[in-house]
């Protein structure tokens, strides 16, 4: 439905990636001190992108799917091991990460949050951003 008012319309697409990573540059008397070591954590991913219309511009399962496929490729689990490592990539470098992967296909905001608890928000301007021409794979 449109209105004599612009309407920006925007789909988000959230999924959970489970991994390790570590804070390896922790200072040594940091009272967290044991975020050195790899630890587990469900990441809470939320990736918000601009549409053009409001019909199914960009499909929810398929964005899914394509944000899933990403994610085990950019972090494959190595032989033997359980579950992929990030190494010491916080919540803020995976969302600035995803929102530079999925730049072209209208991504305005990634969320990364550690066990749905405690993360991290990038966005572009969504002044600029927003109103951008998109490119769709
Ligand atoms: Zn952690």
């Amino acid at each position: 439905m449109r209105t004599e008012h612009a309407i920006t319309s925007a789909i988000v697409v959230k999924t959970t990636f489970e991994a390790t990573h570590c804070w390896k540059n922790i200072p040594d008397n940091h009272p967290s001190y044991f975020l050195k070591f790899p630890h587990r954590h469900l990441f809470a991913i939320e990736l918000m992108l601009k549409v053009s219309h409001d019909d199914r511009d960009v499909e929810f399962f398929d964005f899914k799917s394509k944000l899933d496929k990403t994610l085990r490729e950019m972090f494959p689990k190595k032989v033997g091991e359980l579950l992929p490592d990030l190494g010491s990539m916080s919540c803020e470098m995976l969302a600035e990460r995803l929102l530079a992967v999925f730049e072209k296909q209208g991504c305005v905001i990634a969320k990364v949050f550690e066990d749905d608890e405690n993360g991290s928000i990038a966005m572009f301007d969504m002044n600029t951003k927003l109103t951008g021409d998109l490119q769709v794979d």
